[in-house]
């Protein structure tokens, strides 16, 4: 029986979709011990720093990946960066293969002027923040005006203008970070802007997201219907249109024509709006559009500007992975073929195929990488354990074990405020939960 080391880095789905299908790939003659690398002291990624905090059922697939971690031959090696605490050299040396699943998480910019002013954020930090992320709990988001913008037509652009819009109470019985969750409801923002540079017909949300919006109990959603009605008619004269279009603008319809008591907190939806310049002094006071047209299948910039007073702009338009040595990068993502990258190399998710698709995607993609990285497999390797070359250094890694008895926690004072559970933000509060 042939026994292969492989060595995955990243514990968000993409790596614990590729180590269970490691696992169902075994055979009497084909064995995997199968180790998994986590800069964070905590596992499941965006299952736990990127998902909406008020979507809980989304983040039910974590028992999947609690199932695969305590299968035979799977260990947990969290805290442990690539880069900083090991190499990729020496993860190449040791396994018989490496698999990348480290994600995506750098914002794209937005490129205009005004960006880097005090009360500019991407998504990539607000996300993060709210959901206690340790590396953006210090993050200080200027919750103090009225208006805030949101830029993108994404579901991430979404969450984040519902988080921004909705009344914080409808968050009490969730896991926000507690920091958050305070800041939250001391905000002053009342009126939320989503500004997407192409028309109700080009969104990239998906109608079940938009569908949920009028359940907000506290919150005006404000979608115009002559700019629905226009946008059907566009489709009308297309010569095909993909199902999801039909939906999204179904769902927008219906988010337009609702009439609802109206509220003191909106969100409002803008389209044909391309960002253009970003307004203030000391911190964002103002944004500048360049208001655009859809002519035929294009959609044109005119010489016309909207703008909006706001103090605070967060832009949702995509993410990149964040570059290290000793691979190629393109596109914001790892240069691959089919998941392959050099020698014993492979990557899966968002870092192979770029900031797409929702977390059941990541099955089936993890799962052909596999497929190519277990056909590619000799003989496995005479190497040392690797726990031997951690326990040489001073990294202070936390096992399955350790976060089994973190999560416990956070779950029973969670409990105790009727919440799924409270979130630890500090990096070295996590570090108490080590062989204790
Ligand atoms: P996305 O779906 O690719 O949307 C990005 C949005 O940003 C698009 O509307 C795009 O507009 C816009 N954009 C890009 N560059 C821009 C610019 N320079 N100026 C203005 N707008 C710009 O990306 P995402 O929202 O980050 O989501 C990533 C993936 O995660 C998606 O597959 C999403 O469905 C998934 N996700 C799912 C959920 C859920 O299931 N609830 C929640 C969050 C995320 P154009 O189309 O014009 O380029």
């Amino acid at each position: 029986m042939n026994k292969f080391k492989i060595a995955i880095v990243g514990a968000g789905p993409a790596g614990y979709f590729a180590a269970q299908a490691l696992q169902n790939l075994q055979t009497d003659e084909r064995k995997f011990a199968i180790d998994m690398f986590e800069k964070l002291p905590t596992p499941w990624g965006l299952v736990r720093s990127g998902v909406a905090p008020d979507h809980p059922k989304i983040k039910s697939v974590s028992k999947v990946f609690e199932k695969i971690a305590t299968t035979e031959d799977f260990r947990l090696f969290a805290n442990v960066e690539l880069g900083k605490d090991i190499s990729l050299s020496e993860l190449k040396k040791h396994y018989d293969a490496v698999v990348l699943a480290i994600g995506a998480s750098k914002g794209k910019k937005l490129g205009i002027p005004g960006e880097n002013l005090v009360g500019s954020f991407s998504a990539a930090e607000f996300v993060p923040w709210y959901n206690g992320h340790p590396d953006y709990a210090g993050v200080q988001i200027p919750l103090d005006c009225e208006t805030a913008v949101v830029i993108g037509a994404g579901n991430v652009a979404m969450d984040v203008a519902r988080m921004l819009s909705l009344n914080p109470i409808e968050l009490d019985p969730t896991d926000t970070a507690l920091p958050a969750l305070k800041a939250l409801h001391n905000s002053q923002i009342r009126q939320v802007h989503l500004c997407a540079r192409r028309g109700p017909e080009h969104v990239a949300f998906t109608s079940p997201e938009l569908r949920e919006l009028p359940k907000l109990e506290h919150t005006t959603v404000l979608i115009s219907p002559e700019e629905i009605a226009q946008a059907i008619q566009r489709i009308e004269s297309l010569p095909e249109v993909e199902k999801e279009v039909k939906n999204n603008l179904d769902a927008m319809r219906n988010i337009a024509n609702e009439t609802k008591p109206t509220q003191d907190r909106s969100l409002e939806f803008h389209f044909l709006l391309t960002p253009k310049e970003i307004l203030g002094t000391d911190r964002v006071e103002e944004i500048v559009f360049t208001v655009n047209e859809v002519h035929g299948d294009t959609v044109v910039q005119t010489d016309q500007i909207y703008t909006i007073k706001c103090g605070l702009v967060i832009s949702g338009i995509g993410y990149e992975t964040n570059e290290f040595e000793d691979v190629q990068f393109e596109k914001g993502r790892v240069k691959n073929e089919n998941g392959h990258v050099d020698d014993n190399l492979y990557v899966v998710g968002w870092a192979k195929r770029g900031p797409s698709g929702v977390i059941g995607t990541n099955k089936s993609d993890s799962t052909e990488v596999m497929k190519f990285l277990v056909d590619g497999l000799q003989a496995p390797k005479e190497s040392d354990d690797f726990l031997n070359l951690l326990i040489s250094t001073d990294v202070n890694y936390l096992t399955q074990f350790d976060w089994e008895k973190i999560n416990q926690s956070e779950v029973s004072t969670g409990e105790a405020l009727g919440k799924p559970r409270v979130k630890i933000v500090n990096r070295e509060e996590f570090l108490n939960f080590k062989n204790a």
